[in-house]
């Protein structure tokens, strides 16, 4: 009953109708009482306080006024068009700017009224001026209380995230206010509490009921600290849950094999051919991988390394175990490019060993793509390196033992489970009982631990700490624009001394025909500074055919070419040592993550590394703060942390554009103790119960059911 009445069509909530129903639908996704329910303030701002306008300054992040409006005006032409209006309260003015949702602003703008005004200050050509303010007419309400400090009756005051659109329809972040208020009157209490009694109990936590009401109306800072601890330990409990109940029926069902040996094949390759001694990191980690293969439980483990760390070595040796017990491997790589780059380095290092090797990516000819899907089945070709193209349906192995997926940021979780079912054809076993392949998931980004614990919460993890000795580490120095002819004459020098250089372009999502000119119009003033035939320059972006951007790629690598010039395609994995500088353009660009890993294609040789941040003059907080950062440290966790501080983990790796973590409340940067306590509480149920069948645990169940649901069917729609 409870939870027909929360399933209800926003719709049919009063106030809402047909009309407003779908733009709530399309804008912010909220299309039944429960998901507005689950609909939370992103702040709260503590309305008390209303301020004349002289008694202003720039640093405060709010200010709320009382006042008129006069001279609205709009300038400006199509592209940059603006409404502007003077506020003022008889201690001075302000301005007032919209440059989106004129149309429906300008309306409201009623000379003679009273109205109270709320934003973040801001100077601008010498006045003082606010872009996009919360604008409200005065209300009695608002001057309740006596004396000179005016109240407004809630202190803590909601703010929801809202749009043009749906403010143009009187649902601005008062109107969610408001739907929520009618809402709450009508379930009067009877939401569904989604956690056992004794997860209540042992953490003193608010129910849910209470926890909701608190959260769109607090009466105080204590209770809505309250509400927010119990809404993200909900939602941080049922994201481990999902994960975790992963984990522990792979490891229960699951049969593994089970490499018991190490033979021929890794001690030869041990002593012939590694071409330099073992980091104690990858002894260390060699020997974790090593534990996981004869344990008899399937292995999924999570190798995290910075750039350059040599993850590929102990992927290798992975390889070799289980090619010593007879069985087939394969590596994933997410670009064609370094697909290709992992096949060539690979087989120079197993070609003494008379091991067979092959690439699969999508421009294998179909005739060749035929010989390996045999060679595959029959047993013959024993490493298979490629691109997603190897997880196709086609593609068959005759007993793959173990996979690697290389900087597994790229793939999603989907592409995991698809490597889990890549079985074996040998064999009489049924197919749902043959075991999955061992899996080795790597990357060069460094996850802080609790974005690790959230995106890869099924794993075990590995974390190779120590780069191979005798690396100089990369200096990184920031420049502006104007210093471009101080940049270019680094990178003369540098060439000069035959080292190579990269010169990577952002790439904007939005607009692959921008990205292009910001390339083109970079490319020509390099081939200004840097004629033929003296100097010669390579161009990979995009818009190429593969085969050209190979072709191009290729030539750096056979340092036919000094200059690579690109957009982030090379972000990826790509390690030519004789490489010594990277110059990112437009770095304010990239998020810190991103530049680091652009960084880390240099300093793979034993001589000086340069990056080379070029920025425009003017810069953000943020970007200032990336650029400082990058300057200061080569440390890859410290810069992961300071990233997941800056862009919240939603932004991380663009994890958001995949879906994986979409926190409504809870914040990976922030709440790790609370992240833990989950993890642990989930580990403790699971434990006890592992298929949740205790009548304590059914709310748990029902509500995990319905967190399935949802993505089931998000899943058919996209
Ligand atoms: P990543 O972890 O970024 O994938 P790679 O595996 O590509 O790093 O290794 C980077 C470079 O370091 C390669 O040229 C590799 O041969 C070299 N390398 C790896 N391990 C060692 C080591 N122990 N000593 C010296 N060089 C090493
Ligand atoms: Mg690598």
């Amino acid at each position: 009953m409870q939870q027909s009445l929360l399933d209800t069509p926003i719709e049919f909530l009063k106030g809402v109708g047909p009309e407003r129903a779908k733009l709530l639908k399309s804008e912010l996704n909220i299309s039944s009482f429960r998901d507005l329910i689950s609909y939370y303030p992103f702040r709260y701002v503590d309305r008390t306080i209303f301020l004349k306008i002289r008694d202003i300054n720039p640093d405060l992040p709010f200010v709320q006024v009382i006042g008129k409006i006069r001279n609205v005006a709009v300038a400006g032409a199509v592209q940059n068009k603006r409404l502007t209006a003077e506020f003022y309260d008889g201690t001075g003015t302000l301005e007032l700017v919209w440059f989106k949702g004129i149309k429906w602003v300008k309306p409201l703008l009623d000379e003679k009224a009273d109205f109270v005004i709320f934003g973040k200050p801001a100077v601008f050509r010498g006045k003082f001026s606010i872009a996009h303010p919360e604008i409200n007419l005065l209300q009695p309400a608002d001057m309740e209380g006596e004396g000179d400090g005016r109240k407004v009756s809630a202190s803590l005051q909601p703010v929801y995230s809202t749009s043009e659109k749906l403010s143009s329809k009187g649902l601005n972040s008062k109107g969610i206010q408001k739907l929520l208020s009618t809402l709450f009157s009508k379930i009067n209490g009877r939401v569904e509490e989604n956690l056992s009694e004794a997860i209540l109990r042992n953490w003193k936590m608010a129910g849910r009921n209470e926890a909701l009401l608190h959260i769109h109306f607090p009466e105080n800072p204590a209770q809505l600290k309250r509400a927010q601890s119990r809404l993200k330990f909900e939602e941080l409990f049922f994201i481990q849950l999902e994960l975790l109940r992963i984990k522990f029926s792979r490891e229960k069902n699951s049969s593994a094999y089970v490499f018991s040996s190490v033979g021929e094949n890794v001690n030869r390759f041990y002593r012939e051919i590694l071409p330099f001694p073992l980091t104690e990191a990858q002894k260390k980690v060699i020997k974790e991988i090593r534990r996981d293969l004869g344990s008899g439980k399937q292995m999924n483990r999570l190798l995290q390394g910075d750039v350059g760390s040599g993850k590929t070595i102990v992927a290798l040796m992975a390889i070799l175990i289980a090619i010593d017990n007879n069985f087939q491997s394969c590596l994933m790589a997410p670009t064609e490019i370094l697909a290709n780059q992992h096949f060539a380095g690979l087989s120079k290092l197993v070609e003494k060993l008379g091991i067979k090797i092959a690439l699969l990516t999508g421009s294998v000819k179909a005739k060749e793509r035929k010989l390996i899907h045999r060679q595959l089945l029959d047993g013959e070709l024993q490493i298979l390196v490629g691109t997603h193209a190897l997880i196709e349906e086609g593609v068959r192995f005759k007993n793959l033992g173990l996979a690697v997926i290389d900087e597994q940021h790229r793939f999603g979780v989907e592409q995991r489970a698809k490597l889990h079912k890549k079985k074996s054809a040998e064999g009489n076993q049924r197919e749902e009982e043959k075991p999955s392949p061992h899996i080795l998931v790597m990357t060069a980004t460094p996850i802080p631990r609790t974005l690790a614990m959230t995106l890869y919460g099924d794993l075990d993890v590995s974390v190779i700490d120590e780069l191979p000795p005798g690396r100089k580490p990369i200096k990184t120095l920031h420049f502006n624009d104007s210093a471009r002819l101080r940049v270019f004459g680094m990178m003369k020098q540098e060439i000069a001394k035959g080292h190579q250089v990269y010169v990577v372009y952002p790439l904007i999502y939005e607009s692959e025909k921008l990205d292009y000119k910001f390339l083109m119009e970079g490319l020509e003033a390099i081939e200004r500074s840097f004629p033929k035939p003296e100097y010669q320059v390579s161009v990979v972006h995009g818009q190429m055919l593969p085969q050209n951007r190979d072709f191009e790629m290729a030539r750096f690598l056979r340092k036919e070419t000094q200059i690579l010039v690109s957009t982030t395609v090379i972000e990826v994995g790509v390690d030519v040592p004789n490489a010594s500088v990277m110059v990112i353009e437009n770095a304010e660009r990239f998020g810190l993550s991103q530049l680091h890993q652009l960084r880390g294609r240099v300093g793979r040789g034993a001589e000086q590394s340069y990056c080379l941040l070029m920025t425009g003059e003017k810069l953000g907080r943020d970007g200032m703060l990336r650029m400082q950062t990058m300057v200061q440290t080569n440390d890859g966790f410290k810069i992961a942390e300071t990233d997941l501080q800056l862009r919240g983990a939603g932004d991380l790796m663009g994890t958001q554009q995949s879906g994986e973590i979409n926190l409504r409340i809870a914040n990976l940067a922030t709440d790790g103790q609370i992240l833990l306590a989950a993890r642990k509480t989930v580990e403790e149920l699971l434990e006890k119960d592992s298929e949740l069948k205790e009548a304590e645990n059914l709310p748990i169940v029902l509500h995990l059911n319905l967190i399935l649901k949802g993505k089931q069917n998000w899943s058919r729609i996209s």
